[in-house]
């Protein structure tokens, strides 16, 4: 099957600069946007660093991308995303897949 090596690996969308792709009401930092789930993305500090790292391999460590999410100021923002969005893969609001699923599973 040609899936069968399909590695996740880092998604082409994984960060969404909503200033960049100029969407109307997001202006630069400072002016909340309730309308655009990603506004929060502007603020992401993993955008600044390797994405690898929030993409590990299967077993790959998580604790380098873990540690920059605590000093991140969307922490909460981002997880609330990722939750909401399903996210599968990859460090979200510094908890990992495996993480996010507990977390999910705790609040149904
Ligand atoms: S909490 Fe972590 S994954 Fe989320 S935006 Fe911040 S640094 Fe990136």
């Amino acid at each position: 099957m040609a899936n069968s090596e399909y590695r996740p690996g880092v998604p082409d969308n994984w960060f969404v600069d909503p200033i960049r792709l100029g969407v109307p009401g997001v202006s630069s930092r400072g002016e909340e946007d309730e309308e655009n789930p990603l506004a929060w993305q502007s603020d992401a500090l993993c955008a600044q660093t390797d994405p690898e790292a929030f993409f590990p391999e299967k077993g790959g460590s998580t604790r380098d991308a873990k540690k920059i999410c605590e000093s991140c100021e969307v922490r909460a923002q981002c997880l609330e995303y990722a939750l909401q969005n399903d996210e599968r893969f990859g460090i979200w609001g510094g908890l990992s897949e495996r993480e996010r699923r507990k977390l999910r599973k705790r609040a149904v």
